[in-house]
């Protein structure tokens, strides 16, 4: 093993647990001369400054873990040579898949590098899917986080850090699109009251995959806050429903909030909006609540 270097980019978080900051974060966790890099992210430089820090670290074997399939948390996972690739088996096709991504993510066939999509990423072939709540090597818990996708898994490091990854934003995130994009609005909900009843008191660090970097207190407010936008969300959705197609409903609610409603933020909105219409289904009120109204 080559000797350890202070790793150039990364910020200490604690024990072998490092952060790389962006949007959204990667965080790395060095085990002898295996080091865990979960959500490598997107871009050149990023790319360039883990395979940096993995050089610092002595790194002699590299596993990737992605914590759902969204192009941003994975685009350059091949860039860093991982000798694994570790995911949740529900999330694992879309992540191996751009064309499937894309179609379960935005309900629309778009091509693979259309410039109405935020992010473009190839597909990363999972050599170690795991179930949500399975250990990762004996080394890393991962807690099952469902809604923003089927198999989000959220990640515990031997240091006490909790790594959210998409099941909470911070506040800017929550401003800027209004509407958070989840493919499962309700379940993702429930996650969120999950975190703040049962996960985020647990660990000693709270990490979000976009959001600031805080203090454990901070992050429990931030979660809270999570709660109250999405709760206050959900029900305008849910009053702009009837009569308006989905994608009416999301450019209604979005134009309430003083948002304009471009071409990305309606196709991201409209997945969650579609999944909470969904959900009153769920819920046996039927069509009547969603329709019933249009008179
Ligand atoms: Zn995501």
């Amino acid at each position: 093993m080559a000797p350890q270097n202070k790793p150039r980019n990364l910020i200490h978080l604690s024990g072998n647990t490092y952060l790389l900051r962006g949007s959204p974060v990667t965080i790395v966790y060095n085990y002898k001369e295996t080091v865990y890099i979960i959500d490598p992210g997107h871009g050149s430089k990023r790319s360039k400054q883990l395979r940096q820090a993995l050089s610092d670290l002595g790194a002699e074997r590299v596993v990737a873990i992605i914590t759902h399939y969204h192009s941003d948390h994975l685009s350059i996972t091949g860039k860093i040579n991982p000798s694994k690739v570790v995911s949740s088996r529900q999330d694992r096709l879309c992540i191996e898949d751009p064309r499937l991504r894309i179609l379960v993510t935005f309900g629309y066939p778009i091509p693979p590098g259309h410039p109405s999509l935020p992010f473009d990423a190839p597909g990363v072939n999972v050599t170690g899917a795991i179930e949500p709540g399975e250990e990762i090597e004996g080394i890393l818990e991962t807690i099952p986080l469902p809604g923003h996708t089927p198999g989000q898994i959220g990640i515990v490091t031997p240091d006490s850090v909790l790594y959210l990854a998409d099941s909470a934003f911070g506040t800017r995130v929550l401003e800027n699109y209004y509407i958070p994009y989840h493919l499962d609005y309700d379940t993702a909900l429930r996650t969120l009251y999950k975190i703040r009843d049962e996960y985020a008191g647990e660990y000693s660090r709270v990490v979000f995959g976009h959001g600031p970097l805080v203090s454990r207190e901070e992050a429990l407010g931030i979660i809270e806050e999570n709660i109250s936008h999405h709760e206050k969300v959900k029900e305008e959705i849910l009053e702009t429903a009837p009569g308006h197609s989905v994608e009416e409903t999301v450019i209604e609610v979005l134009k309430k909030a003083g948002k304009t409603p471009t071409l990305q933020l309606v196709l991201l909105a409209s997945g969650s909006a579609r999944s909470l219409i969904a959900s009153e289904y769920d819920l046996s009120l039927g069509v009547d609540r969603i329709v019933a109204r249009e008179a």
